[in-house]
């Protein structure tokens, strides 16, 4: 899957309409601090069904939507869309390219699309789902992640891997499991010494 454009309006500091062309390989996004390159991979995030606040970094959905600086005016609605190179068919959708949208209005809606056509929120998410670009993969790797990952002793790395892929919780279910198992093993040896003393 190859992400080729990606288009903000309103959406925190990008006040006018801004569009990023991705090439293939490796595209940087560079400027000074606070000057919204994160704003960017939020925007990002935000298009492809992220719910969470938090992960936005705001405290309310809304705080999405730009508030204004001293030179112009808030905005009554954030906009994104995102156009994805769909050639080789990795998104289950009989289109070579696929624009998702994401529109969130002040006064509370939002209206959601799939090249042009109003869908559902959980739409975007399931076409997206199984294609590696889905919210709840590992694709955004946000500030300090990476340095914790090259810094990492080897079980914490791998506690990441196994993090990533799901085996995690398994994991902790099954140490819980082992847990319960040994109580239940230091019962049956009390039950056996009991047993022995009544006979
Ligand atoms: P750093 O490298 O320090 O992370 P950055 O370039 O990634 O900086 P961001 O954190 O993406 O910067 O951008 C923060 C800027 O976005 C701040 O100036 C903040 O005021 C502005 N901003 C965030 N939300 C809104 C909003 N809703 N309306 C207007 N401006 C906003």
């Amino acid at each position: 899957v190859h992400l080729k454009t990606l288009t903000i309006r309103g959406f925190k500091s990008f006040a006018s309409a801004t569009t990023f062309e991705f090439e293939p390989g490796v595209t940087a996004v560079v400027g000074p601090n606070g000057s919204g390159k994160s704003n960017v991979v939020d925007a990002l995030a935000w298009v492809m069904g992220e719910q969470g606040a938090k992960q936005l970094r705001g405290g309310k959905m809304e705080d999405v939507i730009f508030a204004g600086t001293t030179a112009r005016a808030p905005l009554g609605r954030a906009h994104v869309a995102l156009t994805i190179d769909n050639s080789d068919n990795a998104l289950p959708i009989e289109y070579s390219e696929v624009t998702i949208s994401r529109t969130l209005f002040r006064t509370g809606g939002s209206e959601y699309s799939i090249n042009g056509n109003a869908c559902r929120l959980l739409d975007i998410q399931e076409l997206l789902s199984d294609s590696g670009l889905g919210r709840e993969m590992h694709v955004i790797v946000g500030q300090g992640q990476l340095d914790r990952v090259l810094h990492a002793t080897p079980e914490e790395r791998r506690g990441f891997i196994e993090e990533a892929s799901g085996i995690l919780k398994h994991r902790r279910r099954r140490e819980k499991a082992v847990r319960k198992l040994d109580a239940m093993q230091t019962n049956l040896h009390r039950v056996e010494d009991l047993t022995k003393e009544i006979r």
